[in-house]
C-alpha cells in the first residue's frame, strides 16, 4: 500500500533522511522507533505531504503522490494542482503527539466537521458516524463535552475517532500517547490495537516496546536519516545487529 522509494529530505545543509526505502502492505502495521532528531516525523509528514521529499518519491496503493504519474516531455515531473494535492492527503489519517482538537466544538462537532467541510456529507450522515467512531473509542458518553472538559488520553481518542471520520486508507501516528500521564497511555494503545485488530495499515512512531510486540507486524529502526534496522519486535530486540540500536533499546526498554 505505501511504498517509498529513495526518500530525501534536506532543510538546507542538513540532510534530515537518506534514501529511506520502505514498503508497507495493506493491513500491515508498522512501529518507527528511533533516537529524538532521527527523521521519524519527518518520514511522515514525507508520507502525507507535510513536507515535499528533496528526492525519491512516494506512492500510496501504486499512485505517485504530489506529481503527475509521467514526467513532461523535457523530463521535468509535474506537480499536481493543489486541489489534486490535498484530495491524496485527506485520504491519509494522521494523529499527533499533541492533539490539535478544535476548542470551541464538542467532541462530537471535532468529528464531524472534516466529513462535512470535505467529504460533502449531511449533517445527520455526519453525526451517525461520528456517534459511532465515538462508541468505538469508548466514548459515548462524552459526545457533548468540550476538549478541555475531557483528560489527554480522551482528547487523544477523540483525534483518533476525528481522523477516522475520513474513512483514511491508512493511519499515521506520530508518538501517540508521549504527551500522556502513564494512566492514560492505555486506553490510547488499546484503540490503536483494535484498529489494527480490524486492518488497519498503520505507521506508528512509538517507543512503547509492550505495543510494538503486541501489536505490530514490523519494526524499523531509523537513525540519522537512515532506516537502520527492520524486523520483527522480537528479532530487534533479542538480536540488535548495530551498536546503535542496542544503544537505544537500552535506553526505551
Ligand atoms: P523526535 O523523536 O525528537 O520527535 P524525530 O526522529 O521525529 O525526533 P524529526 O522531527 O524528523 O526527528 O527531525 C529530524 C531532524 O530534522 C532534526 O534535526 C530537526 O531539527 C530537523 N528538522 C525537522 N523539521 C525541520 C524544519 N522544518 N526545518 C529545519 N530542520 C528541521
Ligand atoms: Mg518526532
Amino acid at each position: 500500500l505505501i511504498q517509498l522509494e529513495g526518500i530525501h529530505k534536506a532543510f538546507g545543509d542538513l540532510h534530515v533522511l537518506k534514501d529511506c526505502d520502505l514498503s508497507v502492505a495493506p493491513g500491515e502495521v508498522t512501529v518507527l522507533i528511533g533516537p529524538s532528531g532521527s527523521g521519524k516525523s519527518t518520514l511522515l509528514r514525507c508520507i502525507n505531504q507535510l513536507e515535499e521529499p528533496t528526492a525519491g518519491r512516494v506512492r500510496i496503493a501504486g499512485v505517485t503522490q504530489g506529481y503527475a504519474e509521467e514526467p513532461l516531455a523535457d523530463g521535468r515531473w509535474q506537480k499536481l494542482p493543489s486541489a489534486e494535492i490535498a484530495r491524496q492527503r485527506s485520504r491519509i489519517g494522521m494523529v499527533f503527539q499533541r492533539f490539535h482538537l478544535f476548542p470551541h466544538m464538542t467532541a462530537l462537532a471535532n468529528i464531524m466537521e472534516a466529513p462535512i467541510q470535505v467529504l460533502g456529507r449531511s449533517k445527520a450522515e455526519a453525526k451517525e458516524s461520528a456517534l459511532a467512531l465515538l462508541e468505538r473509542v469508548g466514548l459515548s458518553d462524552r459526545a457533548d463535552h468540550y476538549p478541555s472538559e475531557l483528560s489527554g488520553g480522551q482528547q487523544q481518542r477523540v483525534a483518533i475517532a476525528r481522523a477516522l471520520a475520513m474513512e483514511p486508507e491508512l493511519m499515521l501516528f506520530d508518538e501517540p500517547t508521549s504527551a500522556l500521564d502513564p494512566e492514560l497511555v492505555a486506553e490510547v494503545l488499546a484503540v490503536l490495537k483494535e484498529l489494527a485488530e480490524g486492518g488497519m495499515t498503520m505507521i506508528v512512531v512509538t517507543h512503547e516496546m509492550g505495543f510494538a510486540r503486541e501489536v505490530a507486524d514490523r519494526v524499523v529502526f531509523m537513525d540519522e536519516g537512515m532506516i537502520v534496522e527492520q524486523g520483527t519486535a522480537q528479532e530487534l530486540i533479542e538480536t540488535p545487529r548495530s551498536d546503535r540500536l542496542q544503544d537505544f533499546l537500552a535506553s526505551v526498554l
